[in-house]
């Protein structure tokens, strides 16, 4: 029997419908990590320092809007984003997430962009 592949490991479950939203989603603390998981291919960490030997940093830009939690200690976000945003691949504008559309345009650059909802577009 093959285990289920991890996309994403997450240190803490964010509150609202919007993390339930994501897919492929394991949370466990960050000490339970003691060597990089070939399985996770992303991490949401809030707040926590992460060891370098432990991620994998990747020198091209995303091809889609990123989605990324909101962080704990947002001043300039409003509360109206909810627990998670987008941000654009071309311009690194912020933008709300509502409905869980495929794709959305940017308002600053104008340019139209698929939604990472999952990690699966990184690996294209
Ligand atoms: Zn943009």
């Amino acid at each position: 029997m093959l285990a289920a592949v991890v996309k994403i490991l997450a240190t803490r479950r964010y509150p609202g419908p919007a993390f339930d939203q994501l897919e492929d989603v394991e949370v466990a603390p960050l000490s339970s990590l003691e060597s990089p998981r070939d399985d996770v291919e992303g991490l949401i960490v809030a707040n926590e320092p992460v060891p370098l030997e432990l991620l994998q940093v990747v020198p091209a830009r995303p091809q889609v809007w990123s989605v990324v939690p909101r962080p704990l200690d947002a001043v300039d976000m409003p509360l109206s984003w909810g627990n998670i945003y987008a941000v654009c691949p071309n311009c690194c504008a912020r933008a709300p997430l509502g409905q869980r559309v495929p794709s959305m345009p940017c308002t600053r650059c104008g340019g139209e962009f698929e939604i990472a909802w999952s990690l699966d577009h990184y690996l294209a």
